[in-house]
């Protein structure tokens, strides 16, 4: 694609366009062939559908929804469901891409998949949501169920989409089936520990990747949601400065370091970190480019680009979103010495744990918080230490070395289960 029709493209296509770039890099350090190249580029199964939807006052809206299962070959498919206004087939193509090289580098039986509604939560009252999510997932149940695609919450849902998932499958089924989603509440057979699972991974990727203490390290979080808001605290209780957050409101910045409970608080009462009193305002570009030790993007794609990263200043770039980097920004980053750990592996934790939700919900028992928190560290330094033993072996980046483990791993089950018929 030229720079032109590059800058053209929807933030979705350009995801899509990264996902297929790694991959394509994978490919050739791995020496696939080109048969099998093509498959691990195309997605296994791709639903579209019209999401009709009856306003408050009478008034119907149509929206668009889309799933997909971008490969199955080493597991049923697994993946969040994002609902955001500027969500496509491209981005939702991209993200399943990249869940599928995410859980198998993290070892667990999983392909990967994504959803996604376009639309804007914010903009809906909350049984405009609910009637959202039902036809949604009404739409696209004949290929979702707890052995063939397992949604749990992404950019824009949460908990009670997750519960509003399960009821609306169940009542189809005619029988309760809490493994059809993960990220449930706890009474409806959620796992104790999921929530802030992918925080509490981004933490042990930051503290892995960190050389030293992490006392007094200073770290700004760009997205205060469900990934960036835990992330702060976790960080924050490991000993680390958490000097600067944004959000879609704005982004904030004290010196001498943010009370995280305080400006959660904050958030909670007006719905976002700006005007939060015991910091300064600072623009969103500003954020990303604050002098500190750890930078964890936690919101959408494309917030580190060939444009900025030249402007970056953290030492060290812990991936909380999916996609947060472009690939030219990867390089820009790598030729100035800045350690990027890659989404595939710096949020993992969330399916990690979300597969711990699967498995207790299919064997009907509960694990303590402590049992779920052990098999996720478990699990991430796992990952982690094959990854930085790869990086140092090949002389790969983190982020092509995690892709060659999760895209060799996928490639291999292929090889294995060979072509049907
Ligand atoms: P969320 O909706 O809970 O939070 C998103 C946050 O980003 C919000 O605070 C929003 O205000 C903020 N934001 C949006 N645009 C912004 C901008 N331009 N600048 C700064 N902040 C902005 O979503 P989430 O679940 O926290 O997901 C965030 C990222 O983490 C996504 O890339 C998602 O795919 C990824 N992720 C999420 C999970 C999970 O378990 N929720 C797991 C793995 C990866």
């Amino acid at each position: 694609m030229t720079p032109a029709a590059a800058t053209l493209a929807s933030p979705g296509r350009q995801a899509l366009d990264s996902a297929l770039l790694q991959l394509d890099q994978a490919a050739d350090r791995l020496h696939l062939d080109d048969g099998l190249r093509t498959m691990l580029a195309t997605p296994r199964r791709s639903l579209t559908v019209s999401v009709p939807v009856r306003r408050e006052d009478g008034r119907m809206d149509v929206v668009q929804g889309f799933r997909v299962q971008h490969n199955t070959t080493r597991g049923p498919a697994k993946g969040g469901i994002r609902f955001h206004p500027s969500t496509d087939i491209h981005e939702v193509t991209a993200l399943a891409m990249w869940m599928t090289w995410k859980c198998a580098l993290v070892g667990i039986p999983y392909g990967g998949a994504k959803g996604g509604v376009s639309v804007d939560p914010a903009s809906l009252t909350t049984r405009e949501l609910e009637r959202v999510t039902r036809r949604y997932v009404n739409e696209i149940l004949p290929i979702i169920g707890p052995d063939k695609d397992i949604p749990a919450p992404d950019v824009g849902t949460d908990e009670q989409t997750m519960a509003w998932i399960m009821d609306t499958y169940s009542v189809n089924a005619g029988y309760p089936v809490p493994g059809v989603v993960t990220g449930k509440p706890t009474t409806l057979g959620g796992s104790l520990g999921r929530a802030g699972a992918t925080s509490r991974g981004v933490r042990i990727a930051t503290l892995k990747a960190m050389s030293g203490s992490p006392e007094g390290r200073t770290v700004a979080v760009q997205g205060f949601g469900k990934v960036g808001a835990p992330a702060a605290r976790y960080l924050a209780d490991a000993g680390c400065r958490v000097v600067g957050v944004s959000d879609a409101t704005g982004a904030v910045v004290n010196h001498s370091g943010l009370d995280v409970e305080d400006l959660r608080a904050w958030v909670e009462e007006t719905g976002g970190v700006y005007g939060y009193r015991h910091a300064d305002a600072l623009s969103h570009e500003d954020l990303l480019e604050l002098d500190v030790d750890v930078l964890v993007p936690a919101a959408l794609e494309g917030a580190i680009t060939a444009e900025n990263a030249s402007r970056i200043r953290a030492r060290l770039i812990v991936e909380g979103a999916n996609g947060p980097t472009t690939p030219e920004a990867d390089r820009i980053l790598a030729d100035a010495g800045i350690t990027v750990v890659p989404d595939i592996l710096a949020n993992a934790g969330g399916v990690i744990v979300s597969y711990l939700e699967w498995v207790q919900n299919l064997q009907a028992c509960s694990w303590s918080a402590n049992e779920v928190d052990t098999r996720l560290r478990d699990l991430m330094e796992e990952a982690f230490d094959a990854v930085a033993a790869m990086s140092a072996e090949r002389g790969l980046s983190l982020r092509q070395a995690a892709h060659v483990i999760g895209v060799g791993r996928v490639a291999d089950a292929h090889r294995m289960r060979g072509l049907y018929p």
